[in-house]
């Protein structure tokens, strides 16, 4: 990687950082339930209080509505219950003023930053209004604030310019260290440098870890490379499959992406889940695996029910039958035993592996043990590069207690996924050259 990095950033003493970090963690009842992206944000954070920066931290939290806009926009989801006569614009905004600060705030975030910052972060109840200008003014060499929930503005994910000024208004130099969103081009990821309204832009210290580790796999991979795609749809990672399948050796896929390409391979699926408009497109990744004497790995046995289970975790009835053979009446909703075996010996011969999304609808404990499996697998495959990209899966490796058996775990679904597409994230190609 040859963008700036935080290291390269010189006489930082007294200077205006604002770094835009991923702190949009899992909650439950105000309760953070899986902090590590906050951890992950420490170290720059950390450099640049012992560098006597004055820093202002930003992120987003959820999907809120801009209740600090003047002008109020709707999502999709409100527009078609408002064309529908269901509700109100108003109605929506009026409740949202009233849940979202309580529920989508970053209060809880700047709380457990002063656990573990020693009381340095003071926390903005706003964004760009009195209360962050006042906080920012007043910021100390080696102390943080931390601004409310950006996305609590339309104009973040809008690259509105004005609120791009007062953003940068706040900073001499910039950092990205947010990850997790690196494949947004929002104000705070990517305009507020594009629009040319700071000079100097660099990434921090877990931006850099995470492309070291990702970006240098793909491109440089001990072989054999083995790649394990999982999750629901084919639909959803086109790109991604068909550039693993250039770069790697062995390309696994398993989950409910499967089922179109066991059916493409004339195979009965009964009900699984299946997109019918990319048969085609599975059968075109057969074939280019095979011109490129790639191997490519589907289930040959399936935990099959009679219905998908409701509510997800619910107990549910299950027989393992084969995957081309799926009873008319069932549904595929895990890799069997002998998936399991065949999919574990893989990476127990890889040197390098990565892996994104679950074998099977791992929410519900009898569908979980495919995606246990591959975790147990990479966790097992000491000798080897072995990369989770995020998502239900690196929560997976978390809650088995495999996290310190992997190589890299990274903070970012989606944007691990634009890197396995072989992108350029916006939130990193807008940083500057080193030197
Ligand atoms: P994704 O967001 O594409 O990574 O998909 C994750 C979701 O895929 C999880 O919620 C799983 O429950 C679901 N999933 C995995 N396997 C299956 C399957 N065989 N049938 C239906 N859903 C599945």
């Amino acid at each position: 990687m040859n963008k700036m990095t935080v290291k390269d950033l010189k006489d930082l003493k007294g200077k205006r950082v604002l770094v835009r970090c991923d702190f949009n963690v899992p909650m439950k009842d105000g309760v953070i339930t899986d902090e590590n992206r906050i951890i992950g944000a420490l170290p720059t954070i950390k450099y640049l209080m012992e560098q006597g920066a004055k820093i202002t931290l930003c992120s987003h939290m959820g999907k809120p509505h801009s209740i600090f806009s003047d002008e109020v926009k709707l999502n999709k989801k409100d527009k078609k219950k408002v064309d529908a006569g269901e509700t109100t614009a108003e109605a929506i905004i009026e409740k949202a003023k009233k849940d979202e600060p309580k529920k989508l705030t970053l209060a809880p975030v700047a709380k457990r930053l002063n656990e573990l910052l020693g009381n340095k972060v003071a926390f903005a109840t706003d964004v760009v209004g009195a209360d962050a200008q006042a906080k920012v003014a007043a910021c100390k060499e080696g102390e943080c604030v931390l601004l409310e929930n950006l996305r609590f503005h339309w104009e973040e994910e809008k690259k509105d310019l004005e609120f791009c000024k007062k953003l940068a208004s706040y900073c001499d130099v910039y950092v990205n260290d947010a990850f997790g969103t690196a494949h947004r081009s929002h104000a705070s990821t990517a305009a507020i440098v594009e629009y040319g309204l700071v000079n100097t832009a660099a990434c921090g210290f877990l931006i850099e870890k995470e492309l070291s580790v990702m970006a240098d796999s793909l491109e440089r991979p001990v072989h054999p490379f083995v790649a394990i795609l999982g999750g629901a749809k084919v639909a959803d990672k086109l790109n991604v499959i068909s550039n693993l399948l250039e770069k790697c050796d062995t390309l696994i896929i398993g989950g409910g992406m499967a089922y179109t390409f066991i059916k493409a391979q004339g195979g009965s699926i009964g009900t699984s889940l299946v997109d019918d408009e990319k048969i085609d497109y599975c059968k075109e990744m057969i074939a280019k695996a095979k011109a490129a004497g790639k191997e490519l790995l589907l289930p040959v046995d399936t935990v099959v029910a009679k219905s998908f289970p409701d509510p997800i975790d619910a107990p549910i009835d299950v027989t393992t039958v084969a995957s081309c053979e799926i009873p008319a009446d069932s549904m595929g909703l895990d890799i069997g035993e002998q998936t399991r075996k065949l999919f574990a010996d893989k990476v127990k011969s890889a040197k390098t592996v990565i892996w994104n999304g679950p074998m099977g609808v791992f929410e519900n404990p009898v569908l979980a043990k495919g995606t246990i499996a591959v975790a147990q697998a990479l966790a097992d495959a000491q000798g080897a590069t072995t990369i989770v990209g995020g998502g239900d899966s690196a929560a997976a490796c978390a809650q088995l207690g495999f996290a310190d058996k992997i190589t890299h775990i990274s903070t970012g679904g989606g944007a691990s996924l634009e890197l396995f597409e072989g992108k350029v994230l916006p939130g990193i190609a807008c940083l500057n050259e080193k030197n």
